[in-house]
């Protein structure tokens, strides 16, 4: 029978240490991220942001906070959206929602 951290071991192909899949740091406070199911395992919240953070269709930031989700993809707020000619009603960013 296998042992939980043998299964975690296997789990992430790792050998014994936690290591970060991003930049491969072994670091015993590494945590997992599960996004659509699947497990990933980072040293810092900047790795995890690198690995799985969605990227602004039009201006290809990272997406962070909340973003803004229109048809064809995530923006990462209604000033890129409506530059790719987005008109239809979408949930505001944050920086915007405190302006009006
Ligand atoms: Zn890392
Ligand atoms: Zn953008």
């Amino acid at each position: 029978m296998q042992t939980a951290k043998a299964v975690f071991t296997n789990l992430f192909k790792i050998n014994g240490a936690n290591s970060c899949e991003v930049c491969g740091n072994e670091y015993e406070h590494c945590f997992e991220v599960r996004m659509n199911g699947e497990a990933h395992l980072f040293d810092c919240f900047e790795c995890a942001i690198h690995a799985l953070a969605p990227r602004c269709i039009r201006c290809g930031c990272q997406v962070v906070g909340h973003g803004v989700e229109a048809a064809g993809g995530i923006y990462c707020g209604t000033h890129c959206a409506r530059q790719n000619g987005v008109t239809a009603p979408m949930e505001q960013s944050i920086s915007e929602r405190s302006q009006t």
